[in-house]
């Protein structure tokens, strides 16, 4: 029996390391489109943020994106992903809560 590892993943706004599935992934899509991920499965750069609005703010402020990404997010991507990122916080909250009970 090996050890159930949980993936670690670096919150690019707070530096916080968090279980993956704490975790709303952005994504820079080889079609250079720049959006949230949450299967966690897109092909594309990722950065990790936590499912908190706050922390979206905050990475926007210090355009935390740009450098996780290693490109230029636009100011209205910025504005467009954080209206995504309060959309999907409930939806990705919820999911967590159902997931529970599977140990997954
Ligand atoms: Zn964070």
């Amino acid at each position: 029996m090996k050890p159930r590892k949980i993936p670690l993943r670096k919150c690019v706004a707070c530096q916080e390391m968090m279980p993956k599935k704490e975790l709303i992934r952005i994504v820079r899509t080889p079609s250079e489109e720049t959006l949230i991920d949450l299967t966690g499965k897109k092909a594309g750069r990722g950065a990790y943020l936590c499912g908190k609005v706050s922390c979206f703010k905050l990475a926007k402020k210090s355009k935390a994106l740009d450098r996780a990404l290693k490109v230029t997010v636009q100011p209205e991507i910025y504005d467009q992903l954080e209206q995504d990122f309060i959309e999907v916080q409930d939806e990705f909250l919820a999911g967590k809560e159902s997931s529970n009970d599977n140990g997954e």
